[in-house]
């Protein structure tokens, strides 16, 4: 029997507890129907919990020391500068809004995602199938795509490749995506162009990609957000609409619904880089709720004492470095060392100071990211660091920690075998579903 084409829904920062009131609430019927028909569960994000991190690891069914994106703002030892993927828009203003567009839309996949790292699209692609995306922003495929704006260029996408308007494949008439973010224009242009795929059943594999719950959780909090949830289930019921109905579309269609990382309150903000200012060489980089410290071309600084520098700090809960062969997770000067072993990890220290979800794996294969800082900073409950152009969301909702109201995040399956404990396990699922071999990183996670 020919395996269904797959449709995978990435809800952006959506929450566990949200979903799973979906069915008490009413403000999701569509989700709530899915939820009857598939197999649901928690599952882990990784680390640093932030959207270029979570879907790259989506994308390429693995943690950063594969895909190399370490954080949402970072900084390029090969070519001197910050990344910065657009933390907020006075922290694009900060980085130059030319370079950020270029970064966010182009160099993310054309030269920051790992070479090591295979996509799920470009797998897919290579076994001959129909790969497509609406707004998904780790999209590197196969096809040559050309931008309606000149100055982006070309990228290599699935075959077919919806991305804000900015790359579209074919003409479906969909609308303006930018009009009214606020307003749900953003996933009111991935439904009409869902839609459109559904209607033609034109793919193999589909990710679906809703970003505005993020965006909505970030201002009114976490776990408030029900009317941006219910345009979400309006957004997948219009997939389900242009299959006849949802017994039509779960007939033709399995289905993945996921979020990419989870959020929490935000009660106080803190600067990280005040904490540096008189150490010479030292770079932070910090967004919402994660940050790095790197030590700048030709200065030799020790790891252990930059992350001493922040045991007194209020916004910190655990900060972690490399030190020989090992990991050292620190908080307020206790530590933990640990290092994969033959047979689990081996610990020397006080293993509580991770008791996060998953905490050991995510953390090793983050500080493993080349990309990454000589120092990683996860942020205690309620705080959030202040981003390169002081912005914040105070009052309202953030991620990127380690925490499990960061970390955890709902996975639901629908017609589709194997469990999925971690986002990383996601794109296994789908090219097994294929009978597509796995990327050679795929086997034998243990370490
Ligand atoms: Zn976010």
């Amino acid at each position: 029997m020919t395996p269904k084409p797959v449709i995978l829904v990435v809800i952006d920062g959506l929450t566990p507890a949200m979903l799973e009131r979906a069915a008490e609430t009413g403000c999701a019927p569509v989700l709530a129907r899915l939820l009857e028909h598939g197999e649901y569960r928690r599952a882990t994000s990784v680390f640093p919990s932030l959207t270029p991190v979570c879907l790259s690891s989506i994308a390429t069914g693995a943690h950063g020391d594969v895909h190399e994106i370490p954080h949402l703002v970072w900084y390029h030892r090969g070519e001197r500068r910050l990344v910065e993927y657009g933390s907020s828009f006075g922290a694009v203003r900060a980085a130059g809004i030319g370079q950020v567009l270029r970064d966010t839309l182009v160099n993310m996949n054309a030269a920051h995602l790992g070479r090591q790292a295979v996509t799920v699209f470009e797998a897919l692609a290579d076994a001959g199938l129909r790969t497509a995306s609406v707004n998904f922003t780790a999209y590197r495929g196969r096809t040559t795509h050309r931008s309606l704006l000149p100055f982006l260029g070309e990228v290599r996408g699935p075959d077919s490749f919806f991305f804000y308007n900015l790359f579209q494949s074919e003409r479906t008439g969909a609308p303006l995506s930018w009009r009214n973010r606020a307003g749900g224009s953003i996933d009111a242009y991935a439904a009409a162009v869902g839609r459109w795929l559904v209607t033609r059943d034109g793919f193999d594999f589909l990710v679906y990609y809703l970003s505005d719950y993020d965006y909505a959780s970030h201002e009114h909090g976490p776990d408030a957000a029900f009317e941006t949830l219910a345009r979400c289930d309006d957004a997948v019921g219009a997939l389900a609409d242009a299959a006849g109905g949802l017994d039509e579309l779960l007939d033709r269609y399995a289905l993945v619904v996921l979020s990419d990382h989870g959020q929490t309150g935000v009660q106080d903000v803190a600067a990280l880089e005040g904490r540096f200012a008189d150490v010479d060489g030292a770079l932070v980089t910090a967004s919402n709720r994660a940050a790095q410290v790197y030590a700048l071309d030709g200065c030799v600084l020790d790891p252990r004492q930059l992350a001493a520098a922040l045991d007194q700090e209020p916004s910190v809960d655990v900060t972690l470095f490399r030190e020989g062969g090992d990991a050292v997770a620190r908080r307020q000067g206790d530590e933990l060392r640990f290092a994969p072993g033959p047979s689990g990890w081996n610990l020397s220290g006080d293993a509580a100071i991770l008791h996060h979800p998953d905490a050991l794996e995510r953390a090793w294969r983050a500080l493993a990211n080349p990309n990454a800082g000589e120092v990683l900073v996860s942020a205690q409950a309620g705080w959030e660091f202040a981003d390169l152009g002081g912005r914040h969301h105070l009052g309202g909702g953030s991620h990127g920690s380690l925490l499990a109201g960061d970390s955890e995040v709902p996975l639901l399956t629908v017609g589709i075998e194997g469990a999925a404990r971690s986002i990383v396990d996601v794109a296994s699922l789908v090219l097994a579903h294929f009978a597509v071999r796995q990327p050679p990183y795929a086997l034998g996670r243990a370490a």
